[in-house]
């Protein structure tokens, strides 16, 4: 069983655009640079935006936090939407999510620019992906394609299964992996809640993409022998034996399934890392782009 090392992969494509970004430095060009706005103070989004904050300074990019509060109406938040749209320094920029309950999400990631929405999320680049035309591809799929292909694994005529319909990961997921492309020209399934004997279904699968977000669903009983394993999954579940009260929990019981699995993601350290990594990149091809 090999793991596939999402923190080292990371860092590696980090150092990549590192150097990128050295090189558009010297040569006069622009340094990418990538905003993102927080609306309120929810855990785990602070955590996210703090640490892409982090990686950007890494790789040499400038970055910008827009912290507004959790009242912030969705009149001001689009207002500020507007202002990073026609701003010519910001390369791209994210809208952290969930977003309060008084705001609709759609309407504002319908209102960011689809040149600078380095998530992918918009319909433009939804559309485009789907297409098979250049856009940007939302930052997990990417990362779990941009995986793919380092670690080899043969995706062409390969049964696989994904678990999860998301529009953020399970969707473009399916739509990337059954396209003609590198990690792609597999026979995709596409499961979710309504799925009948789902087990019977993975059984067959070489690969199992799991997004669902059910913490330790996929058992070692529900995978073939051989079978190449990646876990989205991010849950935080109770735990009192950690200082903090919590520990992460992948969509995989890695204890079980590990032991059938030839490729597996751990959690963390897995999908989670490659996410970042795959948002910088989508900020240096927009960067390079303008140029
Ligand atoms: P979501 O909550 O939007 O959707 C869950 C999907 O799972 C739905 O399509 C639903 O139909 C399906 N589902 C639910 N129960 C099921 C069942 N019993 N059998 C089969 N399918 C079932 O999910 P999401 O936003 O894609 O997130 C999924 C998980 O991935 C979460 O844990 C989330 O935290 C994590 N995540 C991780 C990253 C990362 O960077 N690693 C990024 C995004 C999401």
């Amino acid at each position: 069983m090999i793991i596939l090392d999402g923190k080292k992969t990371s860092a590696d494509i980090k150092n990549e655009i590192a150097i990128e970004v050295s090189k558009l430095k010297s040569e006069g060009k622009k340094t990418p640079h990538l905003a993102a706005i927080l609306v309120g103070t929810d855990g785990a989004s602070m955590t996210y935006v703090g640490a892409k904050v982090k990686a950007c300074e890494f790789v040499g990019f400038e970055s910008t936090l827009i912290e507004l509060p959790e009242d912030t109406s969705e009149k001001k938040l689009l207002n500020e939407i507007e202002i990073l749209n026609i701003d010519n320094e910001i390369d791209g920029f994210i809208v952290q999510l969930p977003l309060p309950k008084h705001i609709d999400e759609q309407k504002v990631l319908m209102a960011i620019n689809p040149d600078k929405d380095v998530d992918g999320f918009h319909p433009t680049n939804v559309g485009r992906m789907t297409l098979d035309l250049p856009s940007f591809i939302p930052a997990t799929p990417f990362g779990i394609m941009e995986l793919l292909e380092r670690y080899k694994i043969e995706t062409s005529g390969a049964n696989v299964v994904v678990i999860g319909r998301s529009h953020i990961v399970g969707r473009p997921m399916s739509i990337l992996m059954s396209q003609k492309r590198p990690a792609g020209n597999a026979t995709v399934t596409i499961a979710h809640s309504r799925t009948k004997n789902l087990a019977e279904i993975t059984k067959q699968a070489d690969i199992i993409i799991a997004a669902l977000g059910i913490p330790e669903f996929l058992t070692g009983n529900m995978v073939k022998e051989g079978v190449t394993i990646v876990d989205v999954g991010i849950t935080r579940v109770d735990d009192t034996t950690k200082k903090r009260g919590y520990r992460l929990a992948g969509d995989v019981d890695f204890e079980s399934v590990s032991k059938k699995a030839s490729y597996i993601t751990p959690v963390p350290g897995g999908v989670g890392p490659m996410t970042i990594a795959m948002l910088l990149k989508n900020t240096l091809i927009s960067c390079k782009r303008g140029h």
